[in-house]
């Protein structure tokens, strides 16, 4: 239908088709010129039955950049972003910037694993060199996921998928690593989906308790709390811990109805404990994003009950620098209403001490990493001592995770220790289970609260001659 009396419409038609194809900040192609490209290759190599590779990449720790520098700042990174993948990638291959940070490679010559870590490592390095930003320099690292044709996919939607799974491996594993879709891969992930399956119908069904670890006080073993641990025992697979289906729950997004099943169980079996003991509970990753857990938390206490300031919340080092100022605001809302936040596993994550001044912590667990160890390996003795000696200048209780036996709970207390945790003390058991540990256990001496009154122990007989 094109007329030579009237080019205008054949030229602006062109144009959109090119802008339709392209990434307006960098030049590069988009992710349709990509489906594109790798159709044709597929169709192509249909007939001649040579593998191809396609890898995405996503830079680590862009957002940041962007949040301290400014948009401008991240558009011109991105550029020059572009600009080296583009001078480095081999020939015949083709790069596209595919969503936000994120980029897409063919390579038509990449027929195996080895070639395409090769090149993997190859752009990383390439892509680690510091960035000009005029002022400034700024370094990134980025992580990959690579699948090749016809193994992890033969139609576009299929590799693609692939790749996205590899690069998610990647990002799980930490920075700047790269990984290729394998069976090995492919086998996980099935397995994956078929543990999803069956927790969400746990879920539903109820089917996900809560057990109960006593956090006690080191001088008399005294019980000041319990930590909520979440147990399921599923009919096919058997016990499946909760460090596997926690995280899956919040990769396959529904860690909320998993938590708030969880907490109201967890709050329920605190009212029948003695009103002087706090209950702990586990808050993920996930839910310090999410802007609504504050009000979810405190309507869930509201409805069962349950007052706010007999709750601490453990969250991660880790959890917390995902997304600091949601994080800030969750918990700042959290302790305005009496809640007590802990942090959790503390020495393992990503450690900033910063965070510790910047955020208004009232408890600091130590991780079972050094605590078992402090017997033996005087590194650990000396980090344990470095952290109750600072938490006691930045007026932080401190809890010991994971003490096992006697040796440990005597090392810690002459170490300065007051709070701990761990299977010499009790292991998580069931909230009936609970009550009886607590007839033998239970006395209302904590330093850390008003002793309770008889008022204060509803639907709960104390056996103990402590409280008689
Ligand atoms: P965590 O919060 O650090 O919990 C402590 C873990 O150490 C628990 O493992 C507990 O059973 C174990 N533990 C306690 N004392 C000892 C000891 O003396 N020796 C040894 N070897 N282990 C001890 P568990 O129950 O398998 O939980 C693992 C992790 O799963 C927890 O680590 C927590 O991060 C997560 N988790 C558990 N329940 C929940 C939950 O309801 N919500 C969320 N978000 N995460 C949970
Ligand atoms: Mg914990
Ligand atoms: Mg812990």
């Amino acid at each position: 239908m094109t007329s030579v009396g009237n080019p205008m419409p054949q030229v602006s038609q062109n144009e959109l088709q090119a802008m339709a194809y392209s990434d307006p900040l960098t030049g590069l192609g988009n992710r349709y010129r990509l489906r594109d490209k790798v159709r044709m290759l597929a169709t192509e190599r249909a007939q001649d039955p040579a593998p191809f590779t396609i890898c995405i990449a996503n830079l680590d720790g862009f957002k940041p950049i962007n949040d301290l520098f400014g948009a401008e700042a991240g558009d011109e990174i991105l550029c020059q972003v572009a600009h080296r993948l583009k001078a480095c990638i081999p020939d015949g291959a083709t790069v596209t910037r595919h969503d936000g940070d994120e980029f897409a490679f063919i390579l038509p010559l990449v027929f195996e694993r080895n070639g395409a870590e090769r090149i993997g490592q190859m752009m990383k390095d390439v892509l680690s060199a510091p960035y000009d930003l005029g002022d400034r320099n700024v370094r990134l690292s980025a992580s990959f996921g690579f699948a090749i044709y016809p193994f992890a996919g033969e139609e576009y939607e299929e590799l693609l998928k692939s790749a996205e799974t590899a690069l998610y491996r990647s990002k799980r594993r930490g920075r700047g690593q790269i990984t290729v879709y394998s069976s090995e891969i492919a086998q996980e992930m099935k397995r994956a989906t078929q543990l999803e399956q069956a927790l969400r119908t746990a879920v539903i069904a109820d089917a996900v308790d809560a057990h109960f670890q006593p956090i006690v006080r080191l001088s008399d073993g005294a019980v000041l709390g319990f930590e909520a641990l979440a147990r399921w025992i599923d009919a096919d697979l058997g016990f499946v811990s909760p460090s596997v289906f926690v995280p899956l729950a919040e990769e396959r997004g529904f860690i909320d109805a998993l938590s708030e099943t969880l907490l109201r169980k967890s709050a329920e079996a605190a009212l029948s404990w003695p009103r002087d003991l706090f209950l702990s509970f586990n808050l993920s990753s996930a839910q310090l994003m999410d802007p609504s857990t504050a009000d979810t938390i405190l309507s869930i206490l509201s409805r069962v009950g349950l007052d706010p300031r007999r709750l601490e919340l453990e969250i991660t080092e880790t959890a917390v620098m995902t997304c600091a100022d949601t994080a800030y605001r969750i918990i700042t809302d959290l302790q305005a209403k009496g809640v007590r936040i802990s942090l959790d596993d503390f020495g393992t994550g990503q450690s900033s001490l910063g965070r510790l001044r910047d955020f208004t912590f009232d408890k600091v667990k130590i991780d079972r990493a050094f605590v078992s160890q402090i017997t033996t390996d005087r590194a650990s003795e000396h980090i344990v001592k470095a952290i109750i000696a600072m938490c006691d200048g930045l007026d932080l209780q401190v809890v010991a995770e994971g003490i096992e036996d006697h040796a440990d709970a005597e090392k810690l207390k002459s170490l300065g220790c007051r709070m701990g945790q761990g299977y010499y003390y009790g292991r998580p058991a069931d909230s009936l289970a609970t009550l009886k540990y607590l007839e033998n256990h239970y006395r209302h001496s904590s330093p850390f609260r008003r002793p309770p009154t008889m008022a204060d122990l509803p639907g709960f007989i104390p056996r103990g001659p402590e409280i008689a």
